[in-house]
């Protein structure tokens, strides 16, 4: 059966701070950061992530990248690393991980996502993270954990799952999650949000307006932003998906993809 993505489903589930809350237990939230040239993606979902709560940031790069990256982002930590297995020490501490946007369709993206699975973190993977895994998908699905999402459009959903669209997308999103024992988010018009064990849900509130560049990455922000507050992974998926339409809209005509995180405390504040 598939359930409309109603905010009332989840709504007391989301993360408010308490008079006592210190800002590592408000949750730390990695975000993997492609090359020099292709830093944009990761600071869009670092700020995603910090709008929607989580207490601490951190973007991951290659070294080429710090130099951009520091000079572009504000509350934002920031560590290089060198390797899949640095980069896997780097995140012990987080609670959730976002990576794969603008990571790069190379062996490296493949190790460094193996070495971050292998690291506890939950992880919300996205774009190069997905599409790198063409033709080899059971390299993937082997390192997930249930509590890790996957946030393919239908392109990357198609490399993944070849002609499983053909099915239907709510079947399809289904059949994915089962495939991949981990939450896949097949977004588009009407997102789909699917869990491991058979529940779907449908996003009700799409808005045409995110239909522009770099809203993929605001919304994995938010995701693993939610998941580093401890919300259940599902659920997580399903109010960042809501909320991020809800900001859209809320912004509409003229809406980029920073827009997005600068609108997103008037949806949370509507849902409070
Ligand atoms: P990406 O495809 O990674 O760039 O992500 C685009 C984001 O915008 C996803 O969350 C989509 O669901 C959303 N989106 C794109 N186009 C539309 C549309 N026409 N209507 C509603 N949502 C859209
Ligand atoms: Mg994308």
């Amino acid at each position: 059966m598939i359930e409309t993505n109603d905010p009332a489903i989840w709504r007391n589930f989301l993360p408010w701070p308490g008079p006592e809350t210190h800002k590592h237990a408000r949750g730390r939230l990695g975000v993997v950061s492609g090359r020099a040239h292709q830093t944009g993606a990761a600071r869009l979902a670092a700020r995603a992530g910090l709008r929607i709560g989580a207490g601490v940031v951190r973007i991951l790069c290659p070294p080429d990248a710090v130099a951009t990256i520091a000079s572009t982002v504000t509350a934002v930590m920031l560590t290089p690393f060198t390797s899949p297995e640095a980069l896997g020490r780097e995140v012990e501490e987080m609670d959730a991980v976002v990576a794969g946007p603008a990571a790069g369709l190379d062996e490296g993206t493949v190790a460094n996502i193996q070495a971050l699975a292998l690291s506890g973190a939950a992880l919300v993977i996205d774009a190069d993270g997905l599409s790198v895994f063409k033709g080899r998908s059971a390299e993937l699905f082997a390192v997930l954990d249930r509590d890790d999402v996957l946030t393919p459009h239908e392109g990357e959903f198609e490399r993944l799952f070849p002609g499983l669209l053909k099915q239907g997308r709510a079947v399809a999103a289904v059949e994915a999650a089962r495939r991949a024992q981990a939450v896949v988010v097949l977004k588009g018009a009407q997102t789909l949000i699917a869990a491991p064990d058979g529940r779907v849900r449908l996003n009700p509130n799409g808005s045409p307006w995110l239909a522009t560049a770099g809203t993929g990455d605001v919304l994995a922000g938010m995701i693993g932003g939610l998941i580093a507050q401890r919300m259940d992974s599902f659920d997580a998926a399903s109010a960042a998906v809501w909320l991020h339409s809800d900001a859209a809209a809320r912004f509409g005509p003229g809406l980029i993809s920073e827009d997005l995180c600068d609108v997103l405390p008037q949806s949370l504040k509507a849902l409070r």
